[in-house]
């Protein structure tokens, strides 16, 4: 099997494109590194079935050769990143899913939409089901991310009716582990990096709004699973284990050893209260449950980050910047501060 893996170079992506080639398939990696890194794939570089190619997928996505499937995950994904690169953000949900669907057509490919919880908004209906339509904020400044990632279900859910191409939905839930960015802004690599660097760290809110946080090897069987099956979705992906963001930032602490004090902020516009997958349908219809706990989870990321001190201080400094920065990087301030324009 050949498969094409846009946002190759990233944090998830990376993972996948690694798992595919270690059970055999050949891989394309197609990045812009607007938000990956080549050090993520450096290492794959080994394997003789693994290529790359550099491009910006919402201006073009052409693969020569043979090609069974496409895993469409190219998006910032952190919510800094897609307020940072709005526009970016809503160019490749939207013009990067179709340039990808018309390649996988163009193969007769499965392909494989990285959708994301994202698209229930501040869900109203808790845990959330794949039936459940969602409640965004269209104008809000995530609708960059949450309305770009709704259109590219649409667009693929019309491609499957209009053209008949094999498309599956995934919706992916907060993932965490290895190789995700110090500076990436995310809670969990946020909280491990000012833990390591005995910073405080910083809970957005009153840090009583959950997550369901899934370790990424998991997430990512989940994936190949979806690659490997004719199933349309969509189907949720994650851990359904919930907790709070105060509980998560005690876990870290426990784990690190770290002193670091928590230290409150205002809560980004639109943040989601509570977020916990229901993954009955992952779990019929692709025999798919996530292995690992949190502390494991945990434990094995931090070591990651442990044995990067440099990226972690370079990382703790970025953040602390970036909150200094008027908040603005999460919307908590400034114009951006409330949900209408
Ligand atoms: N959060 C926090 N401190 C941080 C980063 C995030 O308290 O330094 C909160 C954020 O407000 C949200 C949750 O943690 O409620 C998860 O945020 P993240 O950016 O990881 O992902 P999201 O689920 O919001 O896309």
């Amino acid at each position: 099997m050949r498969v094409a893996v846009t946002g190759g170079g990233g944090f998830l992506g990376s993972h996948l494109c690694e798992a595919l080639l270690r059970r055999g398939n050949s891989v394309v990696c197609l990045d812009n590194f607007s938000t990956g890194k080549p050090e993520n794939i450096a290492h794959l570089k080994a394997y003789p079935a693994f290529e790359f190619i550099h491009t910006d997928v919402s201006t073009a996505a052409d693969v020569p050769g043979r090609l069974d499937a496409v895993a469409h995950l190219a998006s910032p994904a952190s919510p800094p990143d897609y307020l940072r690169w709005p526009l970016e953000t809503l160019a490749v949900g939207s013009r990067g899913t179709e340039n990808c669907l018309r390649l996988a057509r163009r193969h007769g490919a499965r392909f494989v939409l990285a959708s994301t919880s994202e698209v229930y908004g501040d869900p109203l209906v808790h845990p959330q089901d794949e039936g459940y339509w969602g409640n965004v904020n269209p104008v809000g400044p995530r609708s960059v991310y949450d309305e770009s990632k709704r259109f590219a279900e649409a667009l693929s859910a019309a491609y499957r009716r209009t053209h008949g191409v094999n498309v599956g939905i995934l919706r992916i839930f907060n993932t965490y582990g290895p190789r995700m960015r110090p500076q990436d802004g995310r809670v969990v690599s946020s909280f491990i990096t000012q833990a390591l660097s005995g910073e405080p760290l910083t809970i957005y809110g009153d840090g009583k709004q959950t997550r369901s946080f899934c370790f990424v090897d998991d997430l990512v069987r989940g994936i190949v699973a979806m690659l490997d099956s004719p199933e349309g979705g969509p189907l949720n992906l994650g851990n359904p284990a919930e907790r709070t963001v105060t509980e998560l930032a005690e876990l870290v602490l426990g784990i690190t050893g770290s002193t670091s004090e928590l230290q409150y902020h205002p809560l980004p516009v639109d943040d989601p209260a509570r977020r916990r997958p229901v993954i009955t349908r992952a779990q019929d219809r692709l025999g798919w449950y996530p292995d690992v706990g949190i502390e494991e989870g945990l434990r094995r990321t931090v070591e990651w980050f442990a044995a990067r001190p440099r990226d972690v201080a370079a990382g703790a400094a970025a953040i602390r910047g970036g909150q200094e920065d008027g908040a603005r990087a999460v919307g908590a301030a400034g114009p951006a501060a409330e949900s209408g324009l």
